[in-house]
């Protein structure tokens, strides 16, 4: 079965190539710099690497924007309260992100776009709406007629005839029930910074930068554009009246949505106070991988409900991958025929990639890996693994690596996570009873090369950092 995703716009799983064959061109709305972002926003964006990754291994070249929104109400509203310019402002909470990300290990997109830096762009975007008749002004900010878009509300599949006319809302974000004029260019507020521009002085909207940095770069018309699912309406709706109305073309093909992150039922939402950032976490001693494999574990299209249990399990889960690579590592196989097991590890692969190609099911993906993981565990714990198994086998690891990359520990000296060492001792404790001596001093000897030392007492194991 070809590779597939599920498209927002028209309901259904479709399957998916570029329009050229070759190079998907791909935008994903990015991080709002006004803070730290928390790891309810890293679901989006390990969705985004998920997504990346695996459209390369597919065989696909990449051509990615994605934005960061360094101008809006809230920033504005924080860098003045705290006496600092925009720009000194975004700095703080852009590197912050760009160091969460590499810890999360998200590729950098090919490229990442200020809006500051597509003002003119953006004005000429708006004084090309106006010339068709799609605006009108008042009081000196510039608001999008949603009458003249017949289309509005396609992405989102509301009805939205029977709106009102005339209706028109400033700010950036407002309810679904609330089909109205959003604003492109907002008149300039006193002490608020602002531009001057073709359409005047002020600053744009939130909508506008995103439909015309995604133009600029990769044309009228986007493979796919991806995003989290509270930006379908009013920002995807928005993007989709502006960028169609300005070129007169399908602005996206596929429109790719992530389930948010949720806690005790509840979006984690910086405005219910519900959040961690993932220095929260990092502080708490977990591994940024096992963060980054339990934001990918679940499908991208269902919600994952955040609980520490849920990351120690994550935790776990990584670890049996990362012993099962030592093993393969360090291990020696039984000789002589292994057809049969080499078919197996085949298979494994192959489900694995079924899996990722049907809408990016992760949790079958890993299914799959974990199944295989089990069986060769057994039989290497029997002296029946044989060495022609073990390049399928560790090809199937390189092949999840490539993906959900947790399998190299990082460098930091306390990469591995309490959890981590409980499940590791725990395991390792399994193997004694098991009279799998060998295992156990694997497990002792790995657990001691990141500075962990063991100490069986008669209570059982104690454990400290060297
Ligand atoms: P923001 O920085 O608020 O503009 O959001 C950045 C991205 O994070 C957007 O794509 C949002 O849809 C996404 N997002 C925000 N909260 C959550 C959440 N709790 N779960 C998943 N994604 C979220
Ligand atoms: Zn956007």
């Amino acid at each position: 079965m070809p590779l597939r995703f599920f498209n927002t716009l028209s309901q259904r799983v479709e399957e998916f190539t570029p329009a050229d064959g070759r190079t998907v061109r791909m935008y994903t709305c990015g991080p709002t710099v006004y803070s730290y972002a928390h790891i309810g926003n890293f679901r989006a964006f390990t969705f985004y690497d998920l997504l990346r990754r695996w459209l390369r291994a597919r065989g696909f070249q990449l051509d990615h924007v994605m934005n960061i929104t360094d101008v809006d109400d809230k920033i504005i509203r924080n860098a003045v309260a705290e006496g600092k310019s925009l720009a000194e402002y975004t700095a703080t909470y852009t590197n912050a992100f760009l160091d969460d990300c590499a810890k999360l290990r998200l590729e950098r997109p090919e490229r990442l776009v200020r809006a500051t830096e597509h003002i003119p762009q953006m004005a000429e975007a708006i004084r090309e709406l106006s010339r068709k008749g799609f605006t009108y002004e008042s009081e000196g900010s510039v608001y999008y007629r949603i009458a003249r878009f017949p289309e509005y509300g396609k992405l989102s599949h509301n009805d939205f005839r029977g709106i009102q006319a005339g209706a028109r809302v400033d700010v950036d974000e407002y309810d679904k029930a609330d089909a109205r004029d959003f604003v492109l260019w907002k008149a300039p507020k006193p002490g608020e910074p602002f531009w001057e521009s073709e359409v005047g002085s002020g600053r744009p909207g939130w909508h506008i930068e995103c439909s015309v940095m995604a133009i600029h770069y990769l044309g009228a018309t986007l493979d796919i554009h991806a995003g989290g699912i509270d930006l379908v309406f009013p920002h995807h709706e928005n993007e989709i009246a502006q960028a169609e109305a300005l070129t007169g073309r399908p602005f996206a093909r596929f429109w790719l949505h992530a389930e948010f992150l949720l806690v005790e039922g509840q979006k984690m939402a910086k405005s219910l106070g519900n959040f961690f950032t993932l220095r929260d976490i990092l502080d708490r001693g977990y591994a940024p991988e096992a963060v980054r494999y339990l934001l990918a574990s679940v499908p991208y299209r269902r919600a994952l409900n955040f609980t520490f249990e849920g990351l120690k399990a994550a935790a776990t889960a990584m670890e049996r991958v990362r012993n099962f690579q030592l093993r393969l590592d360090t291990e020696k196989f039984a000789a002589g025929e292994g057809g049969e097991a080499a078919a197996r590890a085949r298979r494994a692969q192959a489900e694995f990639g079924a899996a990722l190609d049907d809408d990016l099911n992760t949790a079958e993906a890993l299914a799959a890996v974990f199944e295989y993981i089990r069986e060769a565990n057994a039989q290497m714990d029997a002296g029946q693994f044989p060495a022609a198994a073990a390049e399928p086998a560790r090809e199937l690891l390189r092949q999840f690596d490539a993906v959900f990359d947790v399998v190299r520990p990082s460098a930091a000296a306390d990469a591995i996570s309490d959890a981590e060492v409980e499940a590791l001792i725990a395991e390792r404790t399994q193997a004694r009873k098991a009279k799998n001596f060998a295992r156990a001093d694997e497990i002792r000897e790995r657990l001691a090369s990141l500075g962990v030392v063991l100490e069986d007492t008669r209570e059982g194991v104690r454990w400290k950092r060297k």
